[in-house]
């Protein structure tokens, strides 16, 4: 007995000590600004390692720690976590300047379904995921209840992919080193070019300043995930099949460190991993000042930030989609943007209000959903996040099979578009109809390959009628209705 209870205790105590920084000194780096003030406030909680420009290698209390995160001025942990002293002295040194990935020309092409993509942003799917991850009571990283919200995200992202039958969808759960809670990573592979990559990503878990017993996160950052989620299934409902490969992140145990994001870009930048460009959303719902979307300019990419405010320029000056905006910084450490940008990678930061406009309830436990009561800001961001994932990845060029073509027989008979499509010999699972400005109109599946489709609804003009075999094969027609 007394054996089994000493077993027990050690257990108890290795589970309390495997993530340094929740019970044990850990090292990190910070502005060497905040490293100096905390030891001047705090002299026996940190010991300032080295310091290089304006950042510093630290090492820390959970206390220091802690009081470090409540000062930042708009947002995160205000350092990131570093697993060893060479660790937090070497990221001092590492020249982010010279990036080995490719530096993409960022253009504005896919007007048509940019346009038909915005209209399916659905404000209520927002509401009803930030309510869905309020409800888990706390996303603290150490808690059971964060690692079943990666698990439950992760079989929502499936069932979303399955809902539209994409099967160029993979969702996966990256496992960490220096968090228990796992991140989440949906996948769709680009047709033409899969090994580039176009990120966007918002973090899952959630902190109070009050001891995380109580931490809803529903603004941060509920409602990012919320926001990127909404963003992917608008682009499955209009049938968006990328160029480049697209990845959704869900990013765990932010709120210690940058922690999950920071091991994914790692991992990605070692492998060599082609990432064109991420975009984070952290904080989305709250409307706190006259702009409605803040785009952070400091450890963010100019490039990147120019290409976001071109894309509200083209897309979004007018009417049900109008997104107005400003720039604010955030500081050292402020999300998981600053993960990539120290890889070396373009990483961008829309927020949802200028330095010291935003929700100010976050971090504690009355930040619910109540406090905005609508999903309609967010929305916006999920306006802009489709606009960049569309426009960064661009549309996938279906393979036309042209020796099917001839096999493909199409008349317009009686208001009926009357098709036969045995020649080709191939299963058809779906018939498309897109106007000239290639806008979708309708889309019915079809189960037999010789069958009509009524076509009375549609005003008279030019149509492209596209059968689709799966995901990557279709054969189109011209139709003209009279
Ligand atoms: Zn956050």
């Amino acid at each position: 007995m007394k054996k089994l209870n000493l077993i027990i205790i050690a257990l108890v105590l290795l589970s309390l000590s495997s993530y340094a920084q929740d019970s044990t000194n850990f090292y990190a780096t910070m502005a060497l600004s905040d490293a100096k003030e905390l030891k001047k406030d705090l002299p026996n909680e940190i010991q300032i390692l080295d310091e290089r420009r304006n950042e510093a290698a630290v090492y820390l209390t959970p206390n220091a720690g802690h009081v470090l995160h409540d000062r930042v001025l708009v947002h995160g942990p205000g350092y990131i976590f570093k697993k060893s002293e060479e660790d937090a002295i070497a990221a001092l040194y590492k020249d982010s300047k010279e990036s080995p990935h490719t530096r993409m020309a960022f253009t504005i092409t896919e007007d048509a379904i940019v346009n038909q993509t915005l209209d399916l942003i659905n404000t209520q799917n927002i509401e009803n995921q930030i309510l869905e991850l309020e409800n888990y009571g706390t996303r603290y990283h150490n808690r059971a209840a964060a690692t079943q919200a990666a698990n439950d995200l992760k079989v929502k992202w499936e069932a979303m992919a399955t809902t539209y039958g994409r099967t160029d969808v993979s969702v996966r759960l990256f496992n960490h080193v220096n968090t228990g809670m796992p991140s989440v990573i949906m996948t769709i592979e680009g047709v033409q070019t899969p090994d580039e990559f176009v990120v966007v990503g918002g973090h899952l878990d959630s902190t109070s300043s009050q001891g995380n017993n109580d931490a809803p996160g529903a603004d941060d950052d509920a409602s990012g995930i919320a926001t990127i989620t909404e963003a992917a299934r608008a682009l499955f409902e209009v049938g968006f099949v990328p160029n480049r490969t697209i990845e959704v992140m869900a990013y765990a145990a932010e709120e210690i460190g940058l922690v999950g994001s920071a091991e994914i870009a790692s991992q990605y930048s070692n492998n060599n991993v082609n990432v064109i460009s991420a975009v984070q959303f952290d904080m989305t719902n709250y409307n706190g000042s006259a702009n409605d979307v803040s785009f952070i300019t400091d450890y963010t990419d100019g490039s990147l930030n120019s290409f976001l405010m071109q894309l509200a320029d083209h897309y979004n000056t007018t009417g049900t989609h109008e997104i107005t905006y400003g720039t604010s910084l955030c500081n050292y450490g402020c999300s998981d943007h600053a993960s990539w940008t120290n890889e070396g990678y373009m990483a961008a930061f829309p927020f949802e209000a200028n330095f010291g406009q935003h929700n100010g309830n976050i971090h504690t436990a009355n930040d619910t959903f109540s406090i905005s009561g609508t999903a309609d800001h967010a929305a916006k961001f999920a306006k802009l996040c489709a606009e960049y994932l569309i426009e960064t990845a661009k549309s996938g060029v279906l393979s036309i099979d042209e020796s099917l073509v001839d096999s493909v027989l199409v008349t317009i008979y009686n208001d009926q578009l009357v098709y036969n499509l045995e020649g080709a010999n191939k299963n058809f699972k779906s018939v498309a109809f897109f106007d000239m400005q290639g806008r979708k109109v309708y889309e019915t599946q079809i189960t037999s390959n010789k069958g009509t489709v009524s076509i009375e609804s549609f005003n008279a003009g030019i149509y492209v009628v596209n059968f689709r075999i799966d995901q990557k094969t279709s054969v189109s027609k011209k139709i003209v209705v009279k």
